[in-house]
């Protein structure tokens, strides 16, 4: 069984995740990381004081001691991790809606647990006896820590290049949309040297203005107030703050890919390697070229970046930066580990360094459409004979086949991907070009096979 999904352990609370899995997957953790100590945090749900209890009563019944955090981004867990040489335990459901929680589990490197630590987790956790508790006066003791959100402000001041960000004399509107990033990224952006504007910053796991998910659908406010205050930059993150997703000075939404490549073309040299899904968009795949580095491309999934990047680095490669068009960006030089705080301020390093706007910081990276469909199925049979179909289709095309997740053919003016879906009866077809002809041209080359498969 795999408990653990690409991005951690997911559910609603009280239907799929209760205090118990998480008491059981705590005591696990405990067990299998060997270590007297651990970091527990959450994000602003509403579940989480609930949950990160379940978590310290797990880990100090098999004799661990607990630091306990509170609120606070996932990334800013990460780095309390790291420098304290401490395995971490993350509540939190990142993007997902309010009625989810979750748990990441952290290595005392302050990286994701890689997937052979999780199996081992997650076997200890299948285990006949589960895992062995300890007498009482051997119990772990908990320890309060106020400073962790302090700490990890001051780490990010330290990693950017606040001199530079300061001359440009931003003004950045802020919307951590309640989560996590509404303890820390206000702050730290006024220690940069910005004027910060804010909205749906109150910590609250009703969030009461929008969903966590920083995507079109929920960020209509935050470029509303981009345009009242007539700030240079807006900056929105997920529940646990580990994406930034930016509005330009216009109010406009920049494409969570445009963001991407432009940060990229700052960072890839000749020779570098950059670590995306295999959903990755023609503008990085372009910055690449142009650069004249190598895509490495994952199964879709924060995890399989992670690993990656770490195989990558094993193999003497460097990889200056690395993941996703949502927003989800890491930088391996100051952490394998997606940061929307030090991700946004990177961007504004780039502002400042070009002395230019949002909007033409990314223009060159913005002129690609994108379509996607979903083609369903209704039986294990009609799912098998659409993958068969999905198959010959992509070993005919004439265009270059990658088969890491799913099917993408690449055509060099653009791309098409289709891959079953992980949680819907749905075959999801995505393509990318230049003009939305040419886009739905390539999204039928996968989603016509599928759609004769069906009517059959
Ligand atoms: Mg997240």
């Amino acid at each position: 069984m795999e408990l653990f999904g690409s991005s951690g352990i997911r559910g609603v609370v009280g239907e799929h995740l209760t205090p118990s899995v998480v008491l059981e997957v705590a005591q696990a953790a405990g067990t299998v990381l060997a270590t007297d100590r651990v970091a527990v945090a959450r994000d602003t749900r509403l579940t989480g004081r609930m949950l990160t209890d379940a978590a310290a009563s797990g880990l100090a019944s098999v004799g661990v001691d607990v630091d306990r955090l509170g609120q606070i981004p996932t990334p800013g867990l990460q780095a309390y991790a790291e420098s304290e040489g401490v395995p971490g335990v993350m509540v939190t459901a990142s993007h997902n809606p309010p009625e989810y929680n979750g748990i990441k589990l952290v290595g005392s490197d302050g990286v994701e647990l890689p997937r052979e630590r999780l199996e081992a987790v997650e076997e200890a956790l299948l285990g006949e006896d589960g895992a062995p508790t300890v007498a009482w006066d051997e119990t772990g003791a908990t320890a309060t820590i106020d400073s962790a959100r302090e700490r990890y402000v001051e780490e990010l001041l330290a990693a950017t290049d606040s001199e530079t960000v300061a001359a440009a004399d931003l003004t950045v509107a802020l919307d951590p949309g309640h989560g996590a990033g509404a303890l820390t990224s206000p702050e730290f952006f006024r220690e940069l040297g910005c004027r910060v504007k804010t909205v749906h910053a109150q910590p609250d796991g009703h969030f009461p203005g929008r969903n966590p998910e920083p995507v079109a659908e929920t960020l209509g406010d935050l470029q509303r107030f981009v345009r009242a205050t007539g700030a240079d930059l807006g900056v929105a993150h997920d529940g646990d703050a580990d994406r930034a997703i930016f509005v330009d000075e216009r109010g406009e939404l920049v494409p969570g890919s445009a963001a991407f490549a432009a940060l990229a073309a700052d960072e890839l040299d000749a020779g570098d390697t950059l670590v995306s899904a295999v959903n990755v968009s023609q503008r990085l795949v372009d910055i690449v070229d142009d650069a004249g580095a190598t895509l490495s491309m994952t199964p879709i999934g924060s995890t399989h970046i992670v690993t990656r990047i770490r195989r990558m680095e094993r193999e003497g490669k460097r990889v200056p930066i690395a993941g996703e068009g949502n927003g989800g960006i890491l930088f391996p030089g100051f952490r394998i580990a997606r940061d929307g705080a030090y991700t946004a301020a990177r961007f504004c390093e780039v502002l400042a360094a070009r002395d230019a706007p949002a909007s033409r910081v990314v223009a060159p990276f913005d002129d690609y459409e994108n379509v996607r469909r979903n083609v369903s199925y209704d039986s294990d049979r009609e799912r098998e004979a659409m993958l068969e179909a999905l198959k010959r289709a992509a070993t005919d095309a004439d265009a270059e086949l990658d088969t890491t997740d799913g099917y993408r053919l690449d055509y060099g003016d653009g791309w098409v991907l289709a891959r079953p879906s992980g949680t819907e009866p749905v075959v999801r077809v995505y393509a990318e070009a230049r003009t939305r002809e040419r886009a739905n041209e390539l999204a039928d080359i996968l989603s016509d096979p599928l759609a004769t498969t069906t009517a059959e």
